[in-house]
């Protein structure tokens, strides 16, 4: 490409633009997941909107592929793109919520941790994932669900609207009341239809939670792996969410030294509601398990419980995921998550299961792209480790397990618990039975494929 071009494209946005060789080139290209080492054309830091067409405008024409950056926080690192133009939001931060309608306005490239921090100060927050440095944009398009997706649904639930780029770099709003289809298509079709500038959330109450983890050794995994199964089935109140990990305590303060590197099982708790009920619900675990090693459930702010795990889990790992959607748990299935378990390749390894029924499953099978309404549960199995020669490793041990657990699930997966080796099958069933309506309206919105660095829907033929 033409040195002209590329200085003409810098001059004409706001943001910066960083190519091979300029000095900041090697840390804008890292993404979260450090085992992806992608080396893309060109960076482009978009400030705004206009940033963001001209951006896209300038790759179609110059033939250049796209990925689009929110947080950056993908586990294939579909944020970034070999010799293409990453298009990255982080500079999109703005958050403005309106406490009358209880909305809250989100940039582009906000972390989670962002709007729960803006959100907070009105006693509001949006359903969003366990960790606040995911980025919100990746997050929500494929779904997003977390502590208060029972209470309040996955964050696809809660977007009103959207601003979009579309391929051919125009500008469109999509909501329910203009562009349904687009919107239809973003709210679990992930980054396929364009680049979203920016979202407008419906916010609800959350200020105080009874929440944290409580921890047992690994020897107690099929007991409380079995009540988790039978306490789900029962359906409690939406307002209480419990996830499920399997994994290692880790050595190191607060935990107590005793139990350092210890193969654990752990339910992370949150209640939503008064002190006394959140309390009263967590009690009623604690009364029908043994007693665990460790136990730090109480009463938090909403965002102390959003941020808790950040520590461990900072920039610069190495991460392998397999996914599942799930909606039973026999005791064969517990076997083998034990089984498996019990190998961790890694101190940071694990499983998790989190719950997406209550007011996930209440929404119509045919409201968003989101194609599981009927699943219990979304899972994840993660090799997660520092030293870049453990990779291996953990791909064998997260390929293993998942093998082993795959036969009692769903076919698919979350989309944002896959890698991108998993072939277009797996990919079609991560969307479920919408696949072929996302396929119609990819034709529609980007019938060249112009957006295709991500879960890839190809237009219909
Ligand atoms: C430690 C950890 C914990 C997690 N926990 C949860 C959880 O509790 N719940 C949950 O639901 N998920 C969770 N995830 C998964 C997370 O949702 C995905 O990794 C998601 O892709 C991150 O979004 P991002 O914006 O940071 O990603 P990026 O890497 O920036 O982007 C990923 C993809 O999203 C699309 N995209 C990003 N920004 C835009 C945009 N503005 N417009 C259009 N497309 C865009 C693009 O296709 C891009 O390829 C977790 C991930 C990690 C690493």
């Amino acid at each position: 490409m033409k040195e002209e071009a590329i200085a003409n494209f810098a001059q004409s946005l706001r943001g910066p633009v960083s190519g091979r060789g300029h000095p900041e080139y090697d840390e804008a290209r890292k993404v979260y997941n450090a085992m992806i080492n992608k080396r893309p054309h060109l960076i482009a830091r978009c400030a705004d909107a206009a940033d963001v067409m001209a951006a896209v405008n300038f790759a179609r024409d110059n033939k250049l592929p796209i990925a689009v950056r929110g947080g950056g926080h993908n586990g294939p690192g579909l944020g970034s793109v070999d010799d293409g133009l990453v298009i990255d939001l982080s500079m999109m931060k703005g958050v403005r919520v309106d406490p009358t309608t209880k909305t809250v306005r989100v940039g582009g490239g906000c972390l989670t941790g962002d709007v729960d921090h803006a959100t907070h100060a009105f006693g509001l927050a949006v359903p969003f994932g366990v960790i606040s440095t995911t980025g919100v944009a990746g997050l929500t398009l494929s779904g997003g669900h977390g502590y208060l997706s029972r209470q309040y649904g996955l964050a696809i639930d809660n977007l009103i609207e959207a601003d979009v780029v579309l391929a051919d770099g125009s500008f469109v709003t999509a909501s329910k009341a203009t562009n349904q289809d687009l919107f239809w298509a973003l709210r679990g079709g992930g980054g396929n239809f364009g680049v979203v500038t920016s979202f407008l959330f419906q916010a609800h109450p959350a200020g105080m939670v009874y929440g944290g983890p409580i921890i047992w050794e690994l020897k107690d995994a099929a007991t409380i792996m079995r009540w988790y199964r039978e306490f789900s089935a029962s359906a409690p109140n939406d307002a209480f969410s419990v996830f499920l990990g399997l994994q290692t305590v880790p050595p190191g303060d607060p935990f107590p030294k005793e139990h350092w590197a210890k193969k654990m099982c752990a339910l992370v708790v949150c209640h939503n509601g008064t002190q006394a009920e959140g309390e009263k619900a967590v009690n009623a675990v604690r009364s029908a398990l043994p007693p665990p090693i460790i136990d730090w459930a109480g009463p938090m702010p909403y965002p102390v419980l959003q941020t808790l795990f950040d520590g461990l889990l900072p920039k610069g790992l190495q991460w392998y995921w397999k996914g599942d959607f799930m909606n039973t748990l026999p005791d064969a299935a517990i076997e083998a998550h034990v089984a498996n378990a019990a190998k961790l390749p890694t101190l940071l390894s694990g499983m998790h299961i989190y719950p997406i029924d209550g007011a996930v499953q209440r929404q119509k099978r045919d409201a968003t792209a989101w194609g599981y309404r009927d699943a219990a549960w979304s899972m994840v199995i993660f090799g997660v480790d520092p030293d870049p020669a453990k990779a291996p490793a953990l791909k064998t041990w997260a390929r293993e397990y998942w093998e082993a657990v795959h036969p009692f699930n769903f076919a698919g997966a979350y989309a944002n618990f896959m890698m991108d080796d998993e072939g277009e099958s797996r990919v079609k069933a991560a969307y479920g039975e919408n696949y072929d309506r996302l396929a119609t309206l990819k034709k529609k919105y980007d019938p060249m494929n112009l957006f295709r660095v991500n879960q890839n829907i190809r237009p219909a033929p």
